[in-house]
């Protein structure tokens, strides 16, 4: 056994593991160690979630007096509003999503770790992770959102999500798969393969459905043409009697219109009971076949355990005061989807968007700053900017505090704020040429079926950062 002191601190090495600071680390804990090495006179900031809060935070005090570890399952940012393109291959995986370390590459106090967050333990202060235990000072969670089946096992096991850009390409080999085996299919199997059926007509559901119908449209018929896509049918399932039930009444009748010049089969008032991979059965006890069923319907707050469950609200979102901070826990915060914050103007909390996740991360980084500094903590207050969604080309629905509008110029205003938003110059070049070639050529050049090989299974098995949710099915 060897022993050594290091300033304050004591280190004991007991062959297969260590003592560190009154912590045992075993072999996946090494990597801690390492930090705390680092953090040793500074306060250890851990955020979980590198999405747009996480990432805006961690961005935000990297040149605080902090030691900060990023903690995300991916070793990417995604940047989540345009997975549909993705998932209709219209714009590449790479285009939407950023290396964490490529983002952190010039700071030395922000340490990137890939591993899934398993537990919290807020008495010892510590995250448990897939990759081994992190000590914090202060903790904010920024995990997000997952996708919400309602408890229907059948749906979580059939359908397809839309909640990462891992979710986006595997939709995306089964929609070019469809065709592939459409061209073979007996007549028994062709209405299942050629009936695509798109579940929740919040934005993300139109934004998707409206890209299917232009895909139909535009591109299958080059690709397969000796295929007859009159018999490929577009579905939009919504539970209430409107799409964008979040938007004005003029956006929604528009954004309606738009879906059926388009030639989308919109079911409103129609709730999915149940899948089982061929056939949807819906509550009327109607049935419909379909072999592609995409799940839009709902999201849940992702919520590491250990989050005292008292906490914990609607939609599994985690409770916090106006300064981001979990009820009942003085150095825990929670920013973005994740966090449920009631305040005079929002009583029902805020919506889950990049907007107010990035707000928030902004409001707590001042604060994280202020409290280095005994400074007074100032509560978030946000402006709904509006909402907006687009159906096709040239077709967009935008709704602003004080006025409402759609079409070519709604578009425009889509497109614009999507591009702002997006992460690096090269990515905004990329995803604009990429647009501007489809506009005019009313094509895409990004149709590939990647389908993981037997090692890419191999490699997922080695390593366990990846949630179920992520892991590529065998
Ligand atoms: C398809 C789609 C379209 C959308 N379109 C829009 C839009 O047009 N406009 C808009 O404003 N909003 C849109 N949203 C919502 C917006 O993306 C979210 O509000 C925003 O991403 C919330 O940011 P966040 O940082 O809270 O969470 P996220 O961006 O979801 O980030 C959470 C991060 O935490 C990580 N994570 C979660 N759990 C764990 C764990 N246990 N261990 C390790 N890491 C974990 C995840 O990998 C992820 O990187 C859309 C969402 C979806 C799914």
């Amino acid at each position: 056994m060897i022993e050594l002191t290091n300033h304050s601190s004591i280190f004991i090495y007991l062959g297969n593991s260590f003592i560190y600071k009154g912590t045992v680390f075993t072999r996946l804990g090494i990597a801690n160690f390492v930090l705390n090495y680092y953090s040793m006179n500074k306060s250890r900031v851990i955020i979980l979630g590198a999405g747009f809060a996480g990432l805006q935070l961690a961005r935000r005090i990297r040149n605080a007096a902090y030691e900060i570890i990023l903690i995300d399952q991916y070793n990417f940012h995604q940047f989540q509003p345009l997975f549909y393109q993705v998932a209709t291959a219209r714009l590449e995986p790479s285009a939407i999503s950023f290396p964490l370390r490529k983002v952190f590459q010039r700071e030395k106090n922000i340490h990137v770790r890939i591993a899934c967050v398993d537990e919290i333990d807020t008495q010892k202060q510590v995250v448990k992770t897939t990759e081994g235990d992190f000590e914090y000072d202060h903790l904010v969670l920024a995990t997000g959102c997952t996708t919400n089946f309602f408890g229907n096992k059948n749906i979580e096991q059939y359908a397809f999500p839309m909640k990462s850009t891992i979710d986006a390409i595997a939709l995306r080999n089964r929609i070019l798969l469809n065709f592939e085996d459409a061209l073979n299919a007996g007549p028994g199997d062709i209405e299942s393969i050629m009936n695509i059926v798109v579940a929740g007509g919040g934005p993300t559901g139109v934004e998707l459905a409206g890209a299917l119908a232009e895909m139909k449209k535009n591109v299958l018929p080059k690709d397969y043409p000796d295929m007859d896509f009159s018999r490929l049918n577009i579905y939009l399932v919504e539970g209430l009697h409107n799409t964008l039930a979040n938007m004005s009444k003029a956006s929604q009748d528009k954004s309606k219109e738009y879906l059926e010049l388009l030639g989308v089969n919109l079911l409103v008032d129609t709730l999915v009971q149940d899948y089982d991979g061929t056939q949807i059965t819906f509550k009327d006890g109607k049935t419909l076949k379909t072999k592609t069923l995409i799940w839009t319907a709902g999201v849940k707050a992702s919520v590491p355990n250990g989050i005292p469950k008292e906490v914990m609200v609607r939609g599994g979102r985690i409770q916090v005061d106006e300064y981001s901070k979990v009820k009942g826990l003085s150095n825990v915060f929670a920013i973005g989807d994740v966090a449920y914050m009631e305040t005079t103007e929002w009583p029902k909390g805020h919506p889950q968007l990049a907007n107010v996740a990035i707000n928030q991360a902004k409001n707590l980084a001042a604060n994280m700053k202020n409290m280095l500094q005994n400074k007074e903590l100032k509560p978030f207050k946000y402006k709904n900017p509006g909402t907006m969604a687009t159906v096709g080309k040239r077709k967009a629905v935008v709704d602003l505090p004080s006025i409402s509008f759609q079409g070519v110029f709604a578009w425009l205003t889509w497109m614009f704020l999507h591009l702002m938003l997006i992460l690096s110059v090269k990515n905004k070049l990329i995803i604009f040429i990429n647009w501007a070639i489809s506009y005019f050529t009313n094509d895409t050049t990004l149709r590939l079926i990647l389908l993981p090989s037997k090692k890419q299974v191999e490699l997922v098995d080695e390593h366990h950062f990846f949630h179920e949710d992520a892991v590529i099915e065998k």
